[in-house]
């Protein structure tokens, strides 16, 4: 392994060289006049998959962009990994923001400025000089290695389900490891192991065919927006808790040794409500902030519409209320099931002085693997050596639809192995990669695929 460890620490003016060739791309998937960009890229990264050694190396069409696939599989018995990232960024506005041109990347004070820097070119790109420096220092990689690096992630990755169901066979791994997340902070190394999932709903309450004056009606019918009100009043008590019956039945509680995991990371509430400006925090009672965020289900309003809401007053009995609501889910519950739930629940505390519409929107499932797995043990020492310190174990609030797409079609683990920080400034102007960071990620990654060879499959 010290071979393989020098060969990065001889290489690292040229790694930055080749980084910013690979950034110099606009491969902007939003826009059109990019589609010359987003080929240019596909084929830059197909040819830097055949100089560091990989093999049947293509880009496989999609209706979209395509993905670019290489591999290396000649460890037989050892487990195969499946590497997922993306080559397309997001588009650069506001450009006047940005203190380098974004396509123009620019080294300041050891950080690496330029579009896609972070998310997600700078993370794939180290494991490209991972797999090198294993396999031009020793001829072999540890492990098997599939690489999938697609080109529509900042679209919606459209038609990435499509291509992962396509190609089922061919990306059959012992477990997936993505590289397009954070970690907590500078210093603190950390691992996600967990993803909220989510079901989405419109309520529609219709009280008359139009509109009503109130004084001469008021008091004859139902009001849509008072009741919409007594509806969502239903829906959570003062203490956070959900009160759908059912809804808590498949949730997986946190055990003791997440707790302590979440209280070992470096989280200030005050500064916290501070950035957020609220007067309190609010949240299920029995659980921190942390916990309610990543570890437990939540119901929101995302938005209400009804009656007069200009200038002025208009004495009106509104015809038509809507609620926009969301439920953020976590592991074991199921969309499908939560969302029946849901619709019974509402359906039974809507009184039938309004006509109810209730329509589902899109979702998704709640994803974690297990703290237990051995593949993220592996993922944890690889970081410790290649960052010198323990990862603390996190999970996050929001969700990350290819994720669960891996789990569901290829039934295996995923590790969220990830170096953007908190300051990243991913999607933003100014994104930037940290350099530090980035070889000491290069370092894990390397570490990584022994640890994933030692485990076994
Ligand atoms: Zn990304």
């Amino acid at each position: 392994m010290d071979a393989v460890i020098d060969f990065i620490q001889t290489h690292r003016d040229r790694y930055l060289e080749e980084l910013k060739t690979f950034l110099a791309i606009p491969s902007v998937s939003a826009l059109p006049e990019h589609a010359a960009d987003m080929r240019r890229c596909a084929e830059w990264t197909a040819d830097e998959m055949r100089r560091i050694g990989l093999e049947n190396v293509r880009l496989i069409e999609t209706p979209g962009n395509p993905v670019v696939y290489g591999d290396w599989l000649h460890a037989a018995g050892a487990p195969t990994a499946l590497f997922y990232g993306h080559y397309d960024v997001q588009p650069v506005d506001p450009i006047g923001l940005w203190t380098s041109p974004p396509f123009e990347p620019a080294v300041r004070d050891g950080e690496l400025y330029a579009r896609g820097a972070e998310d997600d070119k700078g993370q794939v790109f180290m494991h490209f000089k991972a797999l090198e420096a294993h396999l031009k220092q020793t001829g072999r990689l540890p492990i098997n290695a599939k690489l999938i690096v697609e080109g529509e992630e900042e679209v919606g990755s459209v038609h990435l389900d499509d291509f992962i169901r396509q190609h089922r066979q061919e990306l059959a791994a012992d477990l997936v490891v993505i590289s397009d997340t954070g970690m907590i902070d500078r210093n603190v190394p950390s691992l996600c192991y967990g993803l909220r999932g989510l079901v989405y709903f419109q309520i529609d309450l219709r009280g008359t065919k139009s509109d009503l004056h109130s004084g001469s009606f008021g008091g004859a019918v139902a009001n849509p927006a008072f009741v919409l009100a007594q509806v969502l009043t239903q829906m959570k008590d003062r203490g956070g808790h959900v009160k759908i019956p059912g809804f808590y039945d498949d949730v997986r509680p946190l055990t003791e040794q997440e707790r302590q995991e979440f209280k070992r990371l470096p989280f200030n509430e005050t500064r916290y409500k501070k950035e957020l400006g609220a007067p309190r925090l609010h949240g299920e009672t029995g659980y921190s902030t942390l916990e309610r965020v990543w570890g437990r289900p939540t119901f929101e309003v995302n938005g209400l519409v009804s009656g007069f809401t200009g200038e002025g007053a208009k004495t009106v009995i509104p015809a038509l209320a809507m609620a926009k609501v969301s439920m953020r889910l976590v592991p074991n519950q199921d969309p499908d099931t939560i969302a029946s739930l849901f619709e019974a629940y509402v359906k039974k505390v809507t009184p039938k002085t309004v006509a109810l519409k209730v329509t589902r929107m899109h979702g998704g499932k709640p994803w974690m693997v297990e703290l237990t797995n051995p593949y993220v043990q592996a993922a944890g020492t690889a970081i410790e050596k290649g960052f010198g310190k323990r990862p603390l174990f996190a999970r996050e609030g929001g969700s990350i639809p290819v994720v669960s797409t891996f789990q569901e079609e290829l039934g295996v683990p995923s590790l969220l192995f990830g170096i953007g920080l908190p300051d990243g400034n991913a999607h933003a102007p100014n994104e930037k990669l940290d350099l530090g960071n980035f070889y000491n990620g290069v370092i894990a990654s390397v570490y990584l695929y022994e640890e994933i060879a030692k485990v076994g499959r």
